[in-house]
């Protein structure tokens, strides 16, 4: 049986994506800027936060709330199996675009996820899993593959759907 897709980030065996990839403003959520692609100055050589425990206290609360519901470390192992952007550095950018899709798509599945738990009558249920098949292709995701996704139009889909089922919860 296939295993369902794990939504809950493990940032052990991902390649400290969102330490990496992502950029960020000087703000309330970080205390400094960094660019696209730059290295946090706090991500030590083991890829491992220097003040993980202190980053609230020491401005960076952004990083507490951002979640990847699960997409680096799929990221890091499924599509560049298991390679470390340090081993090239053309990587930050690709792991970069193929974070940006994978975590979107990822984030759909936690909402098909919630709905699941609503009572869906038959064509429901039968769209959710619709929905759900182009989510979780057969094939595994490659850069090629999550560059080609429509994801907007895709986000679309689940927006209307989940729409169409608020008559469950407001009765
Ligand atoms: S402060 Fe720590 S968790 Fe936040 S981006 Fe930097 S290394 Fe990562």
């Amino acid at each position: 049986m296939k295993q369902p897709i794990d939504l809950e980030p493990n940032c052990t065996a991902c390649a400290a994506l969102c330490c990496v990839v992502f950029a960020f403003d000087r703000s309330e959520s970080f205390a400094i800027d960094k660019a696209a692609g730059e290295v946090c100055p706090n991500l030590d050589a083991h890829q491992q936060c220097k003040i993980f425990s202190r980053r609230e206290h020491l401005g960076f609360k952004g990083c507490i709330t951002y979640t990847c519901y699960g997409a680096g470390q799929r990221v890091s192992q499924d599509v560049f199996g298991g390679t470390g952007w340090d081993d090239d550095p053309t990587l930050k950018e690709r792991m970069g675009a193929a974070l940006s899709v994978l975590r979107r798509i990822h984030e759909q599945l936690v909402l098909l996820r919630s709905a699941e738990r609503l009572p869906l009558d038959d064509r429901e249920r039968k769209l959710h899993e619709e929905i759900g098949k182009i989510l979780v292709p057969e094939t595994k995701w490659s850069e090629a593959s999550l560059s080609e996704f429509p994801i907007d139009s895709v986000t679309n889909k689940v927006s209307t759907f989940l729409r169409s089922l608020r008559h469950h919860v407001t009765g």
